[in-house]
Formats: structure tokens, C-alpha cells, sequence
């Protein structure tokens, strides 16, 4: 039994001209297939095989195994990434709207925040919007790091900053990727699900 490379939950063209249908096939189709067939690799015949890819990620942590957890935890953020995302995007509505009022001070100071927070962040990481306790907070982690790995951390939506997420269509101006990742592409519907606490097990998969 391993890990399966989930498909994308929509064309590989329906991002265009945000995200080119060649990124989204060589991101999908290469880059996350490449984490998956990494950490079936590394977890076979181990004790870990056979537990599911959460639980993967958080026992690597806890083992100090940082390349399992950083190929697990790439497997499982893309597995979440695909999904913060839709055609046409649009503005956080409803409950959404509200709790980013109430903990950023409306859409436009958390917009900043999470630019900076993407921008900012150096060389390959990603951008997170997260829950801890009841209140939302926008974050960075390193390279495959993932919010499940840690305790009380609940994760609402994500950007992926590596560049092989945004050098064909941006080259190297990560800052208008961040801005049409917001303006044109966040699947505001998704992240308010994960408003229960429950996204780590949206994008979790069993061997
Ligand atoms: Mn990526």
C-alpha cells in the first residue's frame, strides 16, 4: 500500500492566465508526484508504513526525521494548496468575512499581512493562513514544513512560494503571484470549512 498523488480538483487550465496550465501539469503532475514517490520510499518497511499521512508527518517530527517530514509534509500541503484554489476566486464572505474583520482588522490589513508574510518569507516556504486557539493568524513555514506537524495549529488556506510555483508564469516577481493568487484565485468557500478546525484531515490520505 502508498500514497497516491490526489488529481486536481479542477482542468489544468481552469487557473489560467494566473497559474499557465504548464505550471500547474509540471507543479501537479512532477513536483508533488515526485514528494509522493519520496515518502512511499522512505516510509516502506518502517514502522510508520501503514499509518495515515498526517500522522506520518507528526511522527517524522517527533523522530527528527526532517527529510520524511519535509517530503510528507510537501505531499500533504500541495494535497491542501490544490484546494484553496478555484476559477475566479473571489472575496471571504459570511462567517469568513467576519472572523478576518475580528482578528485582522478587515480584508485589506490581513491581504497585507499575508503579502508580506509570502513575500518576505526567504527562498522555498509557504505562505499560511492558520487557526490557533480561535483566532486567525497568517504564518510562514520552511520549506516542506506543515502546520499539522504541530500541536494547536489548524490550517484555513495556504501559498505555496516555492519558485517551480510561480517562475514560468512570474519568473522572479513573486510579489504579482501573491497578488493574483489573492485577487483572482483563493477558493474562499474552502478555507471557510476549515474554520472547524478539521483541514488537516481535508488533504490527509491513508496508505
Ligand atoms: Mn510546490
Amino acid at each position: 500500500m502508498a500514497f497516491r498523488l490526489p488529481p486536481l480538483p479542477y482542468a489544468a487550465d481552469a487557473l489560467a492566465p494566473h497559474v499557465s496550465a504548464r505550471t500547474l501539469e509540471l507543479h501537479h503532475g512532477k513536483h508533488h508526484q515526485a514528494y509522493v514517490d519520496t515518502t512511499n520510499k522512505l516510509v516502506a518497511g518502517t514502522a510508520l508504513d501503514g499509518l495515515d499521512l498526517v500522522e506520518v508527518i507528526r511522527r517524522a517530527k517527533a523522530l527528527g526525521d526532517d527529510k520524511l517530514r519535509n517530503q510528507a509534509g510537501q505531499v500533504w500541503n500541495h494535497s491542501f494548496f490544490w484546494q484553496c484554489m478555484a476559477p475566479g476566486g473571489g472575496q471571504p464572505t459570511g462567517p469568513m468575512a467576519e472572523r478576518i474583520e475580528a482578528d485582522f482588522g478587515g480584508f485589506d490589513a490581513f491581504a497585507k499581512a499575508f503579502t508580506e508574510e509570502a513575500v518576505v518569507h526567504f527562498a522555498s516556504g509557504w505562505a499560511w493562513l492558520v487557526m490557533r486557539g480561535d483566532k486567525l493568524e497568517v504564518v510562514s513555514l520552511h520549506d516542506g514544513d506543515s502546520p499539522v506537524a504541530y500541536d494547536g495549529v489548524r490550517p484555513v488556506l495556504t501559498l505555496d512560494v516555492w519558485e517551480h510555483a510561480y517562475y514560468l508564469d512570474y519568473q522572479n516577481k513573486r510579489p504579482a503571484f501573491v497578488e493574483a493568487f489573492l485577487n483572482n484565485l483563493v477558493d474562499w468557500e474552502f478555507a471557510a470549512e476549515n474554520l472547524d478546525g478539521a483541514g488537516a484531515q481535508r488533504a490527509n490520505q491513508r496508505p
